[in-house]
Protein backbone atom coordinates (compact mmCIF):
# COMPACT_ATOMS: atom_id res chain seq x y z
CA UNK A 1 0.00 0.00 0.00
CA UNK A 2 2.10 3.60 -1.21
CA UNK A 3 1.59 5.88 1.15
CA UNK A 4 2.17 9.60 -0.87
CA UNK A 5 3.84 12.12 1.29
CA UNK A 6 2.12 15.67 1.57
CA UNK A 7 3.92 17.49 4.23
CA UNK A 8 6.48 15.81 6.88
CA UNK A 9 3.40 14.45 9.12
CA UNK A 10 0.56 14.34 6.43
CA UNK A 11 0.17 11.25 3.75
CA UNK A 12 -2.68 9.75 1.73
CA UNK A 13 -3.44 6.27 0.22
CA UNK A 14 -4.84 6.93 -3.43
CA UNK A 15 -8.47 6.14 -3.98
CA UNK A 16 -8.86 2.83 -5.83
CA UNK A 17 -11.75 2.42 -8.34
CA UNK A 18 -11.73 -2.07 -7.82
CA UNK A 19 -12.53 -2.70 -5.65
CA UNK A 20 -14.34 1.24 -5.17
CA UNK A 21 -12.11 2.60 -2.03
CA UNK A 22 -11.88 6.17 -1.01
CA UNK A 23 -8.59 8.27 -0.64
CA UNK A 24 -7.23 7.26 2.72
CA UNK A 25 -5.58 10.66 4.84
CA UNK A 26 -2.83 9.86 7.71
CA UNK A 27 -1.86 12.61 10.02
CA UNK A 28 1.22 11.31 12.24
CA UNK A 29 0.31 13.45 15.54
CA UNK A 30 2.15 13.40 18.63
CA UNK A 31 0.27 10.77 20.36
CA UNK A 32 -1.93 9.73 17.77
CA UNK A 33 -2.37 8.56 13.62
CA UNK A 34 -5.04 10.55 12.73
CA UNK A 35 -6.74 8.21 9.58
CA UNK A 36 -9.78 10.06 7.47
CA UNK A 37 -11.40 7.56 6.37
CA UNK A 38 -10.87 4.12 6.56
CA UNK A 39 -11.83 2.72 2.80
CA UNK A 40 -12.75 -0.74 1.76
CA UNK A 41 -9.85 -1.88 0.45
CA UNK A 42 -8.77 -4.63 2.53
CA UNK A 43 -4.82 -3.90 2.56
CA UNK A 44 -5.69 -0.62 4.33
CA UNK A 45 -6.21 -1.78 7.72
CA UNK A 46 -3.74 -4.48 7.13
CA UNK A 47 -1.24 -1.88 6.50
CA UNK A 48 -2.35 0.45 9.56
CA UNK A 49 -2.69 -2.66 11.92
CA UNK A 50 1.05 -2.64 11.72
CA UNK A 51 1.71 0.44 12.82
CA UNK A 52 1.91 0.48 16.77
CA UNK A 53 1.08 4.14 17.83
CA UNK A 54 -2.89 4.20 18.54
CA UNK A 55 -5.19 5.56 15.67
CA UNK A 56 -8.27 7.62 15.86
CA UNK A 57 -10.43 7.45 12.71
CA UNK A 58 -12.72 10.51 11.30
CA UNK A 59 -15.45 8.94 8.88
CA UNK A 60 -16.19 11.61 6.09
CA UNK A 61 -20.41 9.58 5.41
CA UNK A 62 -21.70 6.55 5.52
CA UNK A 63 -20.56 5.17 1.96
CA UNK A 64 -19.49 1.84 2.04
CA UNK A 65 -16.15 2.60 0.08
CA UNK A 66 -15.37 5.43 3.19
CA UNK A 67 -16.17 2.70 6.12
CA UNK A 68 -16.70 -0.29 4.99
CA UNK A 69 -13.04 -1.44 6.75
CA UNK A 70 -13.72 0.38 9.65
CA UNK A 71 -14.30 -3.46 11.59
CA UNK A 72 -11.17 -4.51 10.38
CA UNK A 73 -9.24 -1.35 11.70
CA UNK A 74 -7.71 -1.38 15.74
CA UNK A 75 -8.78 2.05 16.61
CA UNK A 76 -8.79 4.18 19.52
CA UNK A 77 -11.79 6.39 18.67
CA UNK A 78 -13.96 6.82 15.65
CA UNK A 79 -15.56 10.36 15.22
CA UNK A 80 -18.53 10.72 12.93
CA UNK A 81 -21.95 12.46 11.65
CA UNK A 82 -25.00 11.27 13.16
CA UNK A 83 -26.19 9.86 10.19
CA UNK A 84 -22.71 7.58 9.66
CA UNK A 85 -23.32 6.60 13.23
CA UNK A 86 -26.49 4.92 12.41
CA UNK A 87 -24.16 2.77 10.19
CA UNK A 88 -21.25 2.47 12.32
CA UNK A 89 -22.83 2.39 15.62
CA UNK A 90 -19.43 3.32 17.23
CA UNK A 91 -17.83 5.97 17.86
CA UNK A 92 -18.26 9.74 18.84
CA UNK A 93 -20.40 11.76 16.89
CA UNK A 94 -19.89 15.55 15.70
CA UNK A 95 -22.34 17.66 16.46
CA UNK A 96 -20.04 20.80 16.38
CA UNK A 97 -16.51 21.68 15.52
CA UNK A 98 -14.19 19.49 17.76
CA UNK A 99 -10.45 20.25 18.20
CA UNK A 100 -7.59 18.62 19.15
CA UNK A 101 -3.92 19.74 19.34
CA UNK A 102 -1.29 16.23 18.27
CA UNK A 103 1.53 18.21 17.49
CA UNK A 104 -0.37 20.23 15.18
CA UNK A 105 -4.11 22.08 15.25
CA UNK A 106 -6.53 19.35 14.09
CA UNK A 107 -10.38 20.82 13.57
CA UNK A 108 -13.24 18.27 12.98
CA UNK A 109 -16.38 20.12 11.28
CA UNK A 110 -19.72 19.18 10.30
CA UNK A 111 -19.97 19.66 6.93
CA UNK A 112 -23.32 20.49 4.70
CA UNK A 113 -23.54 18.31 1.62
CA UNK A 114 -26.04 17.55 -1.11
CA UNK A 115 -24.10 14.05 -1.28
CA UNK A 116 -24.30 12.16 2.21
CA UNK A 117 -26.10 13.84 5.17
CA UNK A 118 -24.07 13.77 8.04
CA UNK A 119 -20.69 14.61 6.34
CA UNK A 120 -17.69 15.78 8.42
CA UNK A 121 -14.28 17.02 7.57
CA UNK A 122 -10.80 17.27 9.42
CA UNK A 123 -8.76 20.35 8.93
CA UNK A 124 -5.34 20.82 9.74
CA UNK A 125 -3.30 23.20 8.66
CA UNK A 126 -3.23 24.35 4.85
CA UNK A 127 -4.97 21.20 4.18
CA UNK A 128 -8.55 20.11 4.80
CA UNK A 129 -10.13 16.73 4.01
CA UNK A 130 -13.51 17.12 2.38
CA UNK A 131 -14.16 13.16 1.27
CA UNK A 132 -17.22 13.50 -0.90
CA UNK A 133 -18.71 16.45 0.81
CA UNK A 134 -18.63 18.52 -2.45
CA UNK A 135 -19.83 16.03 -4.89
CA UNK A 136 -23.71 16.18 -6.24
CA UNK A 137 -26.27 13.00 -5.25
CA UNK A 138 -28.92 11.58 -7.90
CA UNK A 139 -32.51 12.34 -7.91
CA UNK A 140 -35.65 10.57 -9.90
CA UNK A 141 -32.26 9.19 -12.26
CA UNK A 142 -30.85 13.21 -12.27
CA UNK A 143 -28.21 14.51 -11.28
CA UNK A 144 -28.71 17.95 -8.82
CA UNK A 145 -27.50 19.74 -5.91
CA UNK A 146 -29.84 20.47 -3.07
CA UNK A 147 -29.78 24.40 -3.55
CA UNK A 148 -30.37 25.39 0.47
CA UNK A 149 -27.66 22.91 1.39
CA UNK A 150 -24.86 23.95 -0.94
CA UNK A 151 -25.53 27.83 0.17
CA UNK A 152 -24.25 26.09 4.06
CA UNK A 153 -21.61 23.88 2.82
CA UNK A 154 -20.12 26.78 0.45
CA UNK A 155 -19.99 29.55 3.50
CA UNK A 156 -18.65 26.68 5.81
CA UNK A 157 -16.12 25.57 3.05
CA UNK A 158 -15.05 30.03 2.83
CA UNK A 159 -14.48 30.01 6.74
CA UNK A 160 -11.71 27.43 6.90
CA UNK A 161 -8.32 28.66 6.82
CA UNK A 162 -6.88 25.72 4.65
CA UNK A 163 -5.33 26.92 1.53
CA UNK A 164 -5.59 23.13 -0.17
CA UNK A 165 -9.03 20.80 -0.33
CA UNK A 166 -8.82 17.28 -0.59
CA UNK A 167 -11.32 15.78 -2.65
CA UNK A 168 -11.58 12.09 -2.65
CA UNK A 169 -11.80 10.21 -6.05
CA UNK A 170 -10.44 13.51 -7.87
CA UNK A 171 -7.74 12.81 -10.11
CA UNK A 172 -5.90 15.54 -8.40
CA UNK A 173 -6.82 15.06 -4.66
CA UNK A 174 -5.06 17.89 -3.77
CA UNK A 175 -7.10 20.85 -5.00
CA UNK A 176 -7.09 24.90 -4.22
CA UNK A 177 -9.33 26.16 -1.86
CA UNK A 178 -10.29 28.91 -4.10
CA UNK A 179 -11.14 26.59 -7.37
CA UNK A 180 -13.21 24.24 -5.60
CA UNK A 181 -15.43 27.41 -3.93
CA UNK A 182 -15.22 28.91 -7.18
CA UNK A 183 -16.64 25.40 -8.62
CA UNK A 184 -19.71 25.30 -6.17
CA UNK A 185 -20.51 29.08 -6.55
CA UNK A 186 -20.46 28.62 -10.35
CA UNK A 187 -23.40 25.57 -9.57
CA UNK A 188 -25.22 27.55 -7.20
CA UNK A 189 -25.86 30.85 -9.44
CA UNK A 190 -27.39 28.65 -12.05
CA UNK A 191 -30.15 27.65 -9.44
CA UNK A 192 -33.53 28.84 -10.39
CA UNK A 193 -35.16 30.57 -7.16
CA UNK A 194 -38.62 28.51 -7.13
CA UNK A 195 -36.87 24.85 -7.13
CA UNK A 196 -35.11 23.19 -4.00
CA UNK A 197 -33.13 21.12 -5.93
CA UNK A 198 -30.35 22.40 -8.71
CA UNK A 199 -30.67 20.21 -11.79
CA UNK A 200 -27.19 19.90 -13.61
ZN1 LIG B 1 -16.72 7.96 -2.12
Amino acid sequence: MEKIRITERLFYIKASKNPLSADVGIFEGDEFMWIFDIGADESVPMSLNKIQKPKNAVISHFHPDHMGNLEHAELNNTYLGANTFKYAKRGTVVESDIFFDDGERIRIFPLPSSHAKGSIGMEIGDYAFLGDATYSTMKQGRVCYNASVLKEEITVLKKLSAKFFLISHDEKFIRQKEEIIGELEEIYNKRDPKESFIWI
